[in-house]
């Protein structure tokens, strides 16, 4: 939508799978709050945690593995479009290049229970396969610059009449409301409304 009103982008969203497994019920005692790893940052994602969701469920994830399908839910999704507009792009390649062992790990980890539990037993020493079942999947739009480098920030771009929020990374569900406040405040010193 940016690029269709003539803002000048150098960037390019591209995206990226995130597989998460929950807490059977046999397990969920394990869980009483998040839990959280501290981030590495040299890595573009967080890295697997525990959440408790509002309905009493615990997801554990996610991932973070390249996706061949921009709303590909599935580990098997594929649409060649997305997949040669996201691969002719030169950020694409430099992001799995600089990233390497982490992307394949991320990958093996998409495909094995065991080695996924064994990232999660960092947290939770006691956590048995019995106490995890396959959840649900979500993909996140990343920025990409064209070195490969993600944009950590929340960018928002002002052009004509218009207001583009570009990236929203994490925590943009978190900060949502707060984001909202911002762009709202905005929209009246850019547009005088008031
Ligand atoms: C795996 C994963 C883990 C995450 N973990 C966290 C976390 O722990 N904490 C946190 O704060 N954030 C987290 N996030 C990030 C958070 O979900 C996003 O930053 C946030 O949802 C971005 O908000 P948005 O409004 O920009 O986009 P979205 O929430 O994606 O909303 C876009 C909406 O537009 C709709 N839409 C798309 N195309 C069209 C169209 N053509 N016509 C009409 N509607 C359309 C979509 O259906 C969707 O409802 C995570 C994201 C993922 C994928």
């Amino acid at each position: 939508m940016a690029r269709k009103d003539d803002v000048k982008l150098k960037e390019k969203v591209v995206g990226f799978r995130g597989d998460y497994y929950e807490l059977t019920p046999q397990a969920h005692h394990k869980v009483k709050n998040l839990i959280y790893p501290v981030p590495n940052p040299d890595f573009p994602f967080l890295g697997v945690h525990f959440t408790r969701m509002t309905n009493g469920e615990i997801e554990c994830g996610p991932n973070a593995v390249f996706t061949f399908k921009r709303e590909g839910y599935q580990k098997t999704d594929f649409s060649l479009t997305d997949t040669i507009d996201a691969l002719s792009y030169k950020g694409t390649w430099k992001l799995f290049f600089n990233n390497m062992s982490f992307g394949i790990n991320e990958y093996r980890r998409a495909f094995s229970k065991r080695l996924f539990l064994k990232t999660l037993q960092r947290m939770i020493p006691s956590l048995e396969p019995g106490d995890i079942r396959p959840g649900r999947a979500g993909v996140r739009a990343l920025l990409l610059s064209q070195d490969g480098d993600t944009r950590d920030d929340f960018r928002i771009e002002y052009h004509g009449n218009s207001i583009h929020v570009l990236n929203a990374p994490s925590p943009a569900a978190t900060a949502s409301l707060a984001i909202g406040d911002y762009v709202s405040l905005e929209a009246e010193k850019q547009f005088s409304l008031k």
